[in-house]
């Protein structure tokens, strides 16, 4: 049987969340934020789940998300980087053994077992597998000084959200890549998301797989309101 683990990030500082806490911990019909993610990923039977966290609160995440709230999956909680990347490269490091890993945005607690499930399938037979939902409005690229420059046909256009799913060794490799040519002074691309990285360093297809546009990310205080609209659901 394949071991799936999953990699929960929380090491953002949330600058657009205006408050004190950051996102990931704030309170979400009591509970914080983080939990939703961690606990779907546990309930789906991922044989391990690594927490990255920021820096200083690794002990804050083991006491008060992992022990608090009776999680038993969270194999290891290790502190993040910089840049989003820097964070999710710490968390591969600490995947003791899988074959697959999903690598998931803490700030999005809507993720359900029916999307995990489909990704599942999807990234046993694909090797590298996104969850996203189709565009409802028309996308336009704008230049520099926000002058339109083109209008990408809609039928093609897809938000990408998280889990990221990959075949664990492609993954693994590919940011090892990535970090390495950073550190020796290359000019990388802004990577935002993980099918970059795979799409930076090697030329594997990358399988888009409908999700939910409940799955949202907490950035902004509205998104918390609409979160917990959803959760009242
Ligand atoms: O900043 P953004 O909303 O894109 O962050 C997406 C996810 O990545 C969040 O869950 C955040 O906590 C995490 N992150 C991280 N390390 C960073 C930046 C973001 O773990 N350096």
């Amino acid at each position: 049987m394949s071991k799936f683990a999953a990699i929960v990030l929380s090491a953002g500082v949330g600058s657009r969340m205006k408050s004190d806490i950051p996102k990931q911990y704030m309170d979400l019909v009591g509970k914080p934020v983080i939990y939703y993610s961690l606990k779907a990923f546990e309930d789906a039977g991922f044989s391990s789940i690594v927490l990255v966290c920021g820096k200083d609160d690794v002990e804050y995440c083991k006491k008060e998300v992992v022990e608090k709230h009776g999680l038993k999956k969270v194999t290891a909680i290790v502190p993040g980087g910089k840049e989003r990347y820097h964070s999710v490269y710490e968390g591969l490091k600490a995947v003791a053994e899988a074959d697959y890993v999903f690598i998931h945005d803490g700030a999005r607690p809507m993720i359900t077992q029916e999307v995990i499930e489909r990704l599942q399938e999807a990234v046993v037979k694909e090797e590298a597998a996104v969850a996203g939902v189709p565009v409802k409005d028309t996308i336009k690229i704008v230049d520099d000084d926000a002058y339109v420059t083109d209008t990408p046909e809609r039928q093609y256009v897809w938000q990408v959200q998280t889990p990221q799913c990959f075949a664990f060794p492609i993954i693994y490799d590919a940011y090892k890549s990535v970090i390495q040519d950073e550190e020796e002074g290359w000019t990388i691309p802004k990577i935002t998301d993980d099918a970059m990285v795979l799409e930076y360093a090697t030329d594997h297809e990358v399988k888009m797989v409908e999700a939910d546009y409940r799955n949202i990310k907490i950035t902004t205080p509205e998104d918390l309101l609409i979160a917990k609209v959803f959760l009242s659901m």
